[in-house]
């Protein structure tokens, strides 16, 4: 399998390409509306990705004390700007504001982060996984698919992009009983982790030699990245963290961004 990294300069020059045959560069808006360390640097990377492929991105950057009536104000003008192709809004939110209630605002035509229900777009981490694998010409087909967690943004619509790819789905969560649990990993032929727990799959675990791993998991801790899944695993192939599935995430934002700017024209 071909590392992520490589995989991704490599879609990004073919964006570059297509992108650069367009009458306009598509435009896309990231509000800000909190002072958060990790958003920040969300964002600054989610600017210079833009940038690279020639997608115009602007940072619309609102007070934390902004009201949530004023914030969903800002967001139905976005959804009524026609230079705006697609928006997202950087979680978290400050906490008089309903992360839910703004989710439903932005509108399924522009909503790029595929956070809405009724969005046009697949939530970004996903559809990432579902193109990359998809790239390296794994099989779904009849495969035991193990998806580790249930978020809305992650477990939910993996397990459903792996449906539709006619794979056998099993979706865990923390109620799942251990014994369980070991046994859907013995069986399964690719497993998704999103749980949010440093090595949460580790050589504790009995894998299929075939198996693969995609690892979701983003853990800090004392300045180092670790993933939700042990390196070194028994089986044919992981992602690594950092530099895996994190890069897959940035680089469909940047693809549901031209799919939004396509669909407009
Ligand atoms: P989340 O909303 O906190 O969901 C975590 C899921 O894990 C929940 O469904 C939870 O089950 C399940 N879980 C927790 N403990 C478990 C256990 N002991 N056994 C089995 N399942 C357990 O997290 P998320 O947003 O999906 O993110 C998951 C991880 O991926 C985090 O580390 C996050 O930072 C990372 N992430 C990375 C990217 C990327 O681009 N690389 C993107 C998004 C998220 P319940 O539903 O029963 O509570």
């Amino acid at each position: 399998m071909q590392q992520i990294r490589q995989y991704v300069e490599t879609r990004k020059e073919q964006l570059k390409a297509q992108i650069a045959k367009l009458e306009r560069a598509p435009f896309l808006v990231i509000v800000q509306v909190n002072d958060d360390e990790a958003s920040n640097t969300y964002i600054r990377g989610k600017l210079a990705d833009a940038a690279e492929v020639g997608i115009n991105a602007e940072l619309l950057k609102l007070p934390t004390t902004i009201s949530e009536g004023e914030l969903l104000d800002e967001i139905t003008a976005l959804n009524h700007d026609n230079s705006v192709d697609g928006f997202i809004v950087q979680m978290p939110l400050p906490k008089h504001i309903s992360e839910e209630k703004v989710k439903q605002a932005v509108g399924p035509s522009k909503d790029v982060d595929g956070f809405h229900p009724m969005s046009l777009f697949n939530p970004c981490t996903p559809l990432g996984v579902m193109n990359y694998l998809t790239e390296q010409g794994v099989s779904f087909e009849g495969k035991n698919a193990l998806v580790i967690g249930r978020s809305n943004i992650v477990g939910k619509p993996m397990a459903k992009l792996l449906l539709q790819a006619n794979a056998n789905v099993t979706v865990v969560h923390s109620r799942t009983k251990e014994k369980d649990l070991r046994n859907y990993v013995k069986n399964a032929d690719i497993i998704v982790v999103a749980v949010g727990i440093k090595h949460f799959l580790n050589k504790t675990f009995t894998y299929k030699k075939e198996a693969i791993v995609v690892d979701v998991g983003i853990n800090r801790q004392a300045g180092i990245t670790y993933g939700d899944a042990e390196s070194d695993l028994p089986i044919y192939f992981q992602t690594p963290v950092p530099g895996g599935v994190g890069l897959l995430t940035r680089l469909t934002l940047l693809e549901n961004l031209l799919e939004g700017y396509n669909n407009g024209i």
